[in-house]
């Protein structure tokens, strides 16, 4: 069995990247969340670790990573570029209230192409789970309550 540091060098040089330690470094912790970091996220965590990146480092591995196909970028807000190491067709949640990006699976939302449409991908918004139980104990709806005008 592969260690988790052989796939990574295996991916990177499969994609024809030389092997550095900040492409290795910014491949490493995107595969470890799942959260859609942006690129000044992920140099907070690997500076925490070891003070050695750059942001130049580390923007231009991200880039080479995204040029290879390894990593996506997720363009939700305006403005705001983050990233994803899953590169499967997926769609977005974004949390209106804490901000928290989760992926959803392609095959949870039906097919939505018609003639003519080459690619597509949707982001639902709302509460994620944490953020509507907060919502709830406080006797808040999830939604301004229209009902009562
Ligand atoms: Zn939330
Ligand atoms: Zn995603």
């Amino acid at each position: 069995m592969q260690s988790h540091a052989d796939q990574i060098v295996q991916a990177l040089k499969e994609k024809r990247l030389r092997v550095t330690p900040q492409r290795f470094a910014v491949y490493a912790n995107l595969l470890d969340r799942t959260d859609h970091p942006t690129a000044e996220q992920i140099l907070g965590d690997l500076n925490r670790d070891a003070p050695m990146s750059s942001q130049a480092t580390v923007y231009s591995s991200l880039q080479a990573l995204y040029k290879a196909g390894l990593v996506r970028e997720v363009l939700l807000e305006e403005g705001v570029r983050r990233y994803d190491a899953n590169v499967a067709p997926h769609h977005h949640f974004r949390c209106e209230t804490c901000g928290t990006i989760e992926d959803i699976a392609w095959d949870e939302i039906r097919d939505l192409s018609v003639g003519g449409v080459d690619r597509y991908e949707v982001t639902v918004y709302g509460q994620c789970e944490r953020c509507a139980a907060t919502l709830a104990a406080q006797g808040l709806p999830h939604k301004p309550d229209l009902s009562q005008t």
